[in-house]
């Protein structure tokens, strides 16, 4: 085992499982139930996942839940993780955003209530937790989800996503397109590393019109919404004294979305999803068809120094599937802690 503070320099780890060194805890209420909510990150071990424990009144666990798009149960301007009782974890999109975008691959993440809290509206308070718990490294090699063909889901209403190849790691292309000028049409595209998401991506946050605001309220969802943890628009304009924190905050925020949607793939992909007007439905629509398909991905183990080994379409490695890796020099994604 290896340990690496946020920041420290290294060059041999970057392909091993991550997990946090700590628990560590935030505070705060639920963008759509305005519910106060205590979420905690948990060390696991190797090969453990991330998995969703929500906690019952006594303060024990109650159920738990594997991040996973098969446990998504709603996409309604959020992302909800749930089983056949019910839902067990609105919102969260946004710390698993985080814990993909720095490269953590095993962690409980408790819950005290039924919704993740929204803070200031970005993955910010996340990555700031993730860094005072500190990441362990741990001795087993990460897996990931090699996209090995197109997966396309175009809407109606205009709206398309798809998973491709990508040849150098995990990226993201992003494209908004509203009506009103101050924010227009905007796209956004990064190779997603611990430092590019952390730089670029992180910071930014959600976003809302308040022309929304009646519909929303009279169906139950932004009732903790603020100028706290909400960029608000109205006549054109940001509401929030403080303004925006990049010109092109809303499409990053986009960019951050996807990246919590598609941690649901279990695995970092090894890909490029592009995004044309999309929203948490598209995102699960896309993972969710790629997944699908056996013949669009393979688990592929790019640790160094030794053959990768690949099984196509199954998350278990049976007999007889021959190897067949990753072209030698394909850069991963550096999710590792070894990367600033
Ligand atoms: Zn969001």
């Amino acid at each position: 085992m290896t340990v690496a503070k946020p920041g420290a320099k290294s060059t041999t780890a970057t392909t091993l499982q991550t997990t946090l060194l700590a628990p560590v805890s935030v505070s705060g209420i639920g963008v759509h139930s305005g519910l106060p909510a205590t979420l905690t990150l948990h060390p696991a071990p190797a090969h453990h996942g991330i998995v969703f424990s929500r906690l019952g009144r006594a303060g024990e666990p109650d159920r738990e839940i594997l991040a996973d798009v098969r446990a998504v149960t709603a996409t309604d301007f959020a992302t909800v993780l749930g089983d056949a009782k019910g839902p067990l974890c609105s919102t969260a999109e946004h710390v698993l955003s985080a814990l993909r975008g720095l490269g953590i691959d095993n962690v409980v993440v408790e819950i005290d209530g039924p919704e993740a809290p929204i803070m200031d509206g970005s993955a910010a308070d996340f990555i700031a937790a993730v860094d005072r718990a500190g990441i362990r490294t741990l001795e087993a090699p990460r897996k990931y989800i090699e996209v090995l063909k197109t997966i396309r889901v175009a809407r109606k209403d205009g709206a398309s996503g798809e998973l491709a190849p990508y040849a150098r790691g995990f990226r993201v292309e992003a494209e908004i397109d509203f009506s009103e000028p101050l924010i227009g049409r905007q796209s956004y595209a990064l190779d997603v590393t611990a430092d590019s998401f952390r730089r670029e991506i992180s910071r930014a946050r959600t976003f809302g019109f308040m022309r929304d605001v009646a519909r929303l309220w009279s169906a139950g969802y932004a009732l903790g919404a603020s100028f706290d943890n909400t960029l608000v628009i109205s006549d054109n304009r940001v509401m929030n004294p403080e303004g925006v924190r990049f010109a092109d905050e809303f499409v990053r925020h986009k960019v951050l979305d996807a990246v919590g949607d598609l941690a649901l793939a279990g695995a970092p992909l090894l890909g490029v999803y592009r995004s044309v007007r999309g929203g948490h439905g598209l995102n699960h629509a896309v993972l969710s068809a790629l997944m699908a398909d056996p013949t669009a991905w393979r688990l592929v183990d790019p640790a160094p120094a030794r053959r990768p080994r690949s099984v196509v379409g199954a998350m278990v490695e049976p007999l007889g599937v021959p190897a067949s890796g990753l072209p030698a020099g394909l850069a991963v994604p550096a999710y590792g802690p070894s990367v600033s």
